[in-house]
C-alpha cells in the first residue's frame, strides 16, 4: 500500500462518471484524503451541502476551480464574472479549500488585442484580491499551455504568473498553481520554479501523451505520456512545496472507465512514477 498522505485527486479526473457526493464517497473509499473541486459540480449540490460531505469524509481541499477569466471587453460583463468570483471566493471558503485557482481567460469573439485582455485579467485579479484575503483564500495563479490562448488563457508561462504576482503586491493572498501539462515544455521551468518558491499554492500532475488528440481533453495520466513527473515533483519540492500532489486529467478516454479503476490506476501511478 502507497502512502496517500502526499495524493490529492481533482474531480474533473471522474468529470463524467461521479457527482460531488460520489467523488468524495469514491475517493475517501480508495483511501485518498483530499481533493480538488469543480464549481459546477459544487452548484449542483450547493456549497453549503458540499461543504458537510467533505468535512464529515475528512477529506482536504487542494483547490476550487476555476476563477479568474476576467478577460470580458465589455464592462458589464466583466463586472458580472467579477462577482462571480467573488462568490467562488466564498464557495472555496465554504468547502475548505486552500485556494481558489484562478485563470487567465481567453480573447473575446473579435478581440486581437491581447495584452489589453491580459491587462483587464490582471486588473480583475487586483479587485479580487481584497475579498480573498478577508476569506482567507489563496488566489493560485495557474498558467495554461500556449495552445490554448485564445479561448481559455492569456496567462500562458509561470514567468508571467511569477510577474503577475509581483504586480499583484507579492503578498501571501496570491501564488501560483503549476501544472505538469501547461508548463513542462518551458525552457525555464527550473528557473521560475525556483522564482516561485513560498507562493506555489497547487501542484497539479497529468502527463502529455506524445500524440495528443486533444489540446483540453486528452490528458495522459501519469506515465503514459512524455513528462518526467519525478523530476519536476523533486523541482516543487526543492523550492519548498509542502502540499499534495494533485492528479488533474481531463480526457475523454478516462471519462469512458469505470471510475473505481481510475482511481485505482491514479494511486498505482502516484507510487511508481510521480
Ligand atoms: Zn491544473
Amino acid at each position: 500500500m502507497h502512502d496517500l498522505s502526499r495524493l490529492s485527486i481533482n474531480q474533473l479526473t471522474t468529470r463524467d462518471q461521479w457527482s460531488l457526493p460520489e467523488a468524495v464517497d469514491g475517493y475517501a473509499r480508495a483511501g485518498i484524503g483530499a481533493m480538488a473541486v469543480w464549481w459546477e459540480k459544487l452548484r449542483d449540490v450547493g456549497a453549503d451541502y458540499a461543504g458537510r460531505i467533505i468535512r464529515d469524509a475528512g477529506m482536504e481541499v487542494t483547490g476550487y476551480c476555476a476563477g479568474g477569466m476576467l478577460t470580458a471587453r465589455d464592462e458589464v460583463r466583466w463586472r458580472r464574472r467579477l462577482d462571480d468570483n467573488r462568490r467562488m471566493v466564498d464557495e472555496a471558503a465554504a468547502i475548505g479549500s486552500s485556494c481558489l485557482v484562478a485563470l487567465g481567460g481567453g480573447l473575446d469573439e473579435g478581440d486581437r488585442d491581447i495584452e489589453g485582455a491580459r491587462r483587464r485579467a490582471l486588473d480583475g485579479f487586483a479587485e479580487l484580491l481584497p475579498h480573498a484575503r478577508d476569506a482567507g483564500i489563496v488566489l493560485a495563479l495557474e498558467p495554461l499551455h500556449p495552445m490554448v490562448c485564445a479561448s481559455r488563457s492569456v496567462l500562458c508561462t509561470l514567468r508571467q504568473a511569477n510577474d503577475w504576482c509581483d504586480a499583484l503586491g507579492g503578498g501571501p493572498e496570491v501564488g501560483v498553481a503549476v501544472d505538469t501539462y501547461n508548463v513542462w515544455w518551458d525552457p525555464e521551468l527550473d528557473a521560475q520554479i525556483e522564482r516561485a518558491a513560498g507562493r506555489i499554492a497547487a501542484y497539479h500532475v497529468s502527463d502529455w501523451l506524445a500524440d495528443t488528440g486533444d489540446l483540453r481533453f486528452d490528458r495522459g495520466m501519469p506515465g503514459d505520456g512524455v513528462i518526467d513527473l519525478g523530476r519536476l515533483a523533486r523541482c516543487v519540492a526543492a523550492a519548498g512545496y509542502r502540499g499534495r500532489q494533485e492528479v488533474e486529467i481531463l480526457s475523454h478516454r478516462w471519462w469512458r472507465e469505470d471510475p473505481n479503476s481510475v482511481v485505482a490506476t491514479v494511486i498505482e501511478r502516484f507510487g511508481s512514477v510521480m
